[in-house]
């Protein structure tokens, strides 16, 4: 018999521990994945990244549809030998970022017509199409293409946009190839109404996917709506599949969705700020370009263990940071995804320790300060 896809191993109260299976490897959760926009964790090799303790990466389809071509990529054996990252990866279904991203976009019932913004190229991007992209690529976790209203938008806007998301996922659905270890999931849409959310799980569920994201969410939406439109999702979906949070988040709302049973994340925030100079830590954010740190000879964080804290003083990340060299982005990267990796394990550790709610207290509390090691 094949391996599960996904084993719930403990609870603790609403937090969830498992482990899930594709065809390049286990992800244990809750699990954060580093985002690889464009075949590469920006300013980190592959064996870096999985040095952070990583186990899954995000590619996405819009950017590698357009520039290397999916063709390309597959010509090359899938992204995994593209890119030399041999372990799983998740690819987003291209509807976001179209949307985001792209110049004069045409939306209509069989997909989204738009424009590249890198030359200008005209493009169909449709279910069918996107879930070819994602095969051609060998992503281990399939996205089903979806469509998402800008928040806040009026609730009418809201209803049709849940809908077609549903009918392309019936659509997507039909067009996967099933194979071993490969598997699609489909997106929950419905912005910040539980009438919606609850209509778009239930024929989300009706269609079957082997995991569930939670779209539409950190979009500029206050934490507390977030954590209310997870709250609804709790209960709606099945317990045997893994949950998975888009685009989150911050590390405080990471441990408030792992509160409320999320098991999957993904976000830009640790790889862009290691560009920018925002540097995560258990104390706190850090904005390392500010002049205070300038003369400071202690590392971000004397307990981490990355290359970044056992060698480096704040003094000279700022330095780096300020000659705009290479190396600053290359070492706050490692650190800010050393530190969410670590999150992620110490959550794991809590749950398995049935002692969720008490760590997360502890955590956040920690999370209040300015990102300086209490003296
Ligand atoms: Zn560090």
């Amino acid at each position: 018999m094949a391996e599960p896809a996904f084993e719930l191993l403990g609870i603790s109260d609403r937090a969830r521990r498992g482990r899930l299976n594709v065809a390049h490897g286990i992800i244990n959760t809750p699990a954060f994945m580093p985002v690889g926009t464009a075949a590469t964790v920006k300013a980190m090799l592959p064996e870096s990244v999985r040095a952070t303790g990583a186990e899954i990466i995000l590619a996405n389809t819009y950017h590698l549809m357009l520039r290397p071509g999916s063709d390309r990529v597959a010509d090359f054996g899938g992204l995994h030998q593209f890119m030399n990252w041999p372990g799983p990866i998740l690819t987003d279904s291209g509807g976001f970022q179209v949307m985001s991203l792209s110049d004069l976009r045409k939306l209509h019932e069989d997909g989204v017509e738009f424009r590249s913004h890198i030359d200008g190229s005209k493009h169909l991007l449709t279910p069918e199409r996107s879930v070819e992209i994602q095969h051609q690529l060998d992503s281990d976790i399939t996205m089903a293409f979806d469509e998402c209203a800008p928040y806040p938008s009026p609730i009418d806007d809201v209803v049709k946009s849940m809908r077609l998301t549903t009918r392309w996922a019936r659509r997507s659905k039909q067009a996967f190839v099933e194979r071993p270890g490969y598997r699609l999931f489909g997106i929950v849409q419905g912005g910040v109404h539980d009438d919606l959310r609850r209509e778009s799980a239930a024929q989300l569920i009706e269609i079957g996917f082997d995991g569930y994201a939670i779209g539409g969410l950190a979009v500029g939406e206050e934490q507390d709506v977030m954590f209310g439109v997870l709250d609804t999702m709790h209960d709606l979906l099945p317990p045997d599949r893994p949950r998975y949070l888009m685009g989150v988040g911050r590390p405080q709302d990471i441990i408030g969705a792992v509160l409320r049973g999320v098991d999957m994340f993904d976000c830009v925030l640790p790889t862009r700020g290691g560009r920018t100079g925002l540097v995560f830590t258990r104390w706190g954010e850090i904005n390392m370009r500010n002049a205070r740190h300038a003369g400071e000879k202690s590392p971000i964080d004397p307990a981490c263990s990355c290359p970044a804290c056992r060698s480096y003083s704040r003094g000279y990340l700022h330095h780096l940071l300020k000659a705009k060299e290479i190396l600053a982005a290359m070492l706050l990267t490692w650190h800010n995804l050393h530190y969410y990796q670590e999150l992620m394990g110490n959550l794991r550790a809590a749950i398995e320790a049935n002692e969720i709610s008490g760590r997360a207290v502890a955590l956040l509390k920690d999370l209040e300060g300015s990102g300086d090691p209490p003296s």
